[in-house]
């Protein structure tokens, strides 16, 4: 069946209006290729069953994609991350990517204003042996991360901050983040291509969320293209990745 000039549009930036999409790649085919080739075979039993019980939950469009996981994992055992923190939980896609590529001692401090979603994951970390590393403090992140920052021994500690709540405060989660992590250590702020929507014309037919949040995501991308206190590199992974090395 043909499809209008405006569907067209949505797809190219929004994805199939009626599959939760996972990737931005152009070729679903593609996105299968690289799950079934590299990702699943090497996916950890209880990611799966993570992955699997999100499935079923109706935010599901919120979790972290599994092959995003996979490089969140290669990247903390590449910096040798010990203490990490993220801002972003919802059932743990990410959290677990993290908890089971830190060593033993190493420590996650998780974020959420939502501890419901959390609870859900909450028992397959247990049983994947990991949930000594993860300390989980509900409520909204800036002003725990304001408390953090009262306290001098915080600041630069860190040595990986994965960032993934909500987009109109990424900003000011930079301003926070960036005194956190130790020099040399790495932020990644997730969902910065926005469902490619940052490409699109201002006039194009976008889902209002996608819509309301696109502003920030844009005004945030600029501002870490300019912020000379960090190197960066933006991935198209899952929903776009921007890496952030903290260098001053
Ligand atoms: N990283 C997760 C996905 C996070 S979805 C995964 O891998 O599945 C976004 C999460 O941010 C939600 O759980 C939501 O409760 C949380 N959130 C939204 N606004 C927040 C805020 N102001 N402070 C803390 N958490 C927030
Ligand atoms: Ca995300």
């Amino acid at each position: 069946m043909a499809i209008t000039k405006e569907e067209e549009q949505q797809n190219q930036f929004n994805g199939h209006k009626d599959l939760p999409r996972k990737s931005l790649l152009q070729s679903d085919a593609l996105y299968q290729y690289i799950l079934e080739t590299s990702v699943h075979p090497r996916e950890h039993a209880s990611l799966k069953e993570l992955r699997e019980m999100t499935e079923k939950h109706p935010g599901n469009m919120m979790a972290t994609p599994p092959d995003e996981g996979q490089l969140l994992r290669m990247l903390i055992k590449l910096i040798n991350a010990k203490n990490t923190m993220e801002i972003g939980v919802y059932t743990g896609y990410s959290l677990l990517s993290t908890a089971l590529a830190l060593p033993e001692d190493g420590k996650i401090l998780a974020l959420d204003m939502n501890r419901e979603y959390y609870d859900l994951g909450l028992p397959i970390i247990e049983k994947a042996g990991v949930a000594h590393k993860i300390d989980f403090r509900e409520g909204p992140a800036l002003p725990l991360l304001d408390k953090l920052l009262r306290d001098e021994n915080n600041k630069g500690t860190f040595d990986f901050i994965f960032v993934d709540a909500d987009k109109d405060n990424y900003l000011k989660y930079h301003k926070r983040v960036i005194e956190l992590v130790k020099v040399g250590g790495l932020i990644g702020y997730d969902n910065t291509l926005w469902n490619g929507s940052v490409a699109a014309p201002p006039d194009a037919p976008l889902k209002d969320y996608i819509k309301h949040y696109r502003d920030y995501v844009l005004e945030l991308n600029k501002y870490l293209a300019l912020d000379s206190r960090i190197e960066i590199c933006q991935l198209s992974v899952g929903d776009g990745i921007t890496l952030c090395r903290r260098i001053m």
